[in-house]
């Protein structure tokens, strides 16, 4: 795990369904991959299912999705 960059974070949007100011990233390495691949989740159980290759592709991704 790479060490958090906390203006990511700082970034990060609200949950849509909670309203939970401060959502996690979360990374998992599956087998095969020589990299871990991230994605944001809430504490809800609310997620952006798609996995990124990089903490800001995640973060991105959640920001674009929360906007919708
Ligand atoms: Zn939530």
């Amino acid at each position: 795990m790479p060490t958090t960059d906390k203006n990511l974070l700082a970034a990060l949007l609200p949950c849509t369904a909670c309203g939970n100011t401060a959502p996690r990233l979360e990374s998992t390495q599956p087998e095969g991959r020589l990299k871990p691949i991230y994605r944001v989740v809430c504490e809800c159980g609310n997620a952006y299912r798609q996995w990124s290759v990089t903490p800001q592709a995640a973060v991105r991704a959640w920001n674009r999705d929360v906007e919708k």
